[in-house]
């Protein structure tokens, strides 16, 4: 199938986006693709595309004391070959390694993928085990809310009619921060029937685990020092969101979280 026909803009600057974006058959694009296939697919079907992926704010990268904001058309190759600092000891950067392919990658941007909200893709989760901070703009102004708390479920979010996300606050880990991610595919680049990532940063006091790959919004752990030490304190969690309805699941996901957790030894040395 073929998208049915729309109009295309590219907006010099934010103002003129969020102008476009009053429209309300107007649709935001970034890298296209998740929404190129929606598109083919006709389960998108907007009258216009606004192009927001060279808007000089969304390719920013901020540096601030406690950490990095990144613009929101930072595309996944560019935190894979290292284009961009890494807040965190590495773990941004093995993270995009593992997203799909090369040529995803290389056009795939961290704002688009969170505004999908696909529970099984590889930026929500890990920006929740982060601790960040999701920036907003939109008719009204500006706004901030925590990664955890604006994703509302499966290919939901907070994002009201005309708002886009800008950038992405994520908090500096120290040199001290472990760090562990898994997933579980069943084939290379395909998406993951189970995630987990996990930060232990004690000398922030941060301990965060979340875990992906649920078909629903991310079980996220905000004090996870004691399930870290003893994961099948999760036990109860997974089968409050349903999880233990099927055992195989239900294995895949204990066996992938103690995978991350068991990862933080290994992977998160510092180079
Ligand atoms: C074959 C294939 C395999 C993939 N495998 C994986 C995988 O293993 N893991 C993974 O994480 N992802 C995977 N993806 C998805 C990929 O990472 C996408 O890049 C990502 O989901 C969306 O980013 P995008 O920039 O392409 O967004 P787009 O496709 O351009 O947009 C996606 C949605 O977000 C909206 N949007 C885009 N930018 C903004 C913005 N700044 N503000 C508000 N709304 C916006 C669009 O309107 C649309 O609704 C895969 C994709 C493909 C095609």
């Amino acid at each position: 199938m073929k998208a049915s026909r729309f109009d295309y803009s590219r907006p010099l600057d934010l103002s003129e986006a969020i102008v476009a974006l009053g429209d309300p058959s107007a649709k935001p694009v970034s890298g296209s693709q998740s929404l190129g296939p929606m598109l083919n697919l006709r389960l998108a079907r907007p009258s216009l595309l606004v192009d927001v992926a060279k808007l000089p704010e969304l390719r920013r990268v901020e540096q601030r004391a406690d950490g990095i904001v990144f613009g929101a058309a930072i595309t996944h190759a560019e935190f894979e070959d290292g284009a961009v600092p890494d807040p965190t000891p590495g773990f941004m950067r093995a993270v995009a390694h593992g997203i799909a392919y090369r040529a995803v990658r290389n056009r795939g941007t961290i704002g688009g993928s969170l505004a999908h909200a696909d529970p099984a893709a590889d930026w929500p989760t890990t920006l929740c085990a982060l601790g960040a901070v999701v920036h907003l703009v939109g008719p009204d102004g500006r706004r901030e809310m925590a990664v955890e708390d604006f994703i509302l479920g499966a290919f939901e979010t907070a994002l009201v009619p005309g708002e886009i996300i800008a950038g992405v606050f994520v908090p500096r880990a120290s040199i001290q921060a472990r760090w562990g991610y898994r997933k579980s595919c069943r084939k290379l680049g395909e998406f993951a029937e189970s995630m987990c990532a996990v930060l232990s940063d004690p000398s922030r006091g941060v301990h965060r685990l979340a875990i992906g790959a649920t078909e629903a919004r991310q079980i996220v752990v905000k004090n996870a020092a004691e399930v870290i030490a003893n994961p099948d304190l999760l036990d109860g969690r997974l089968r409050d969101a349903g999880l233990a309805t099927d055992p195989a699941a239900f294995r895949l996901h204990r066996t992938v979280i103690r995978q991350a957790i068991a990862a933080m030894e290994l992977e998160s040395l510092p180079a």
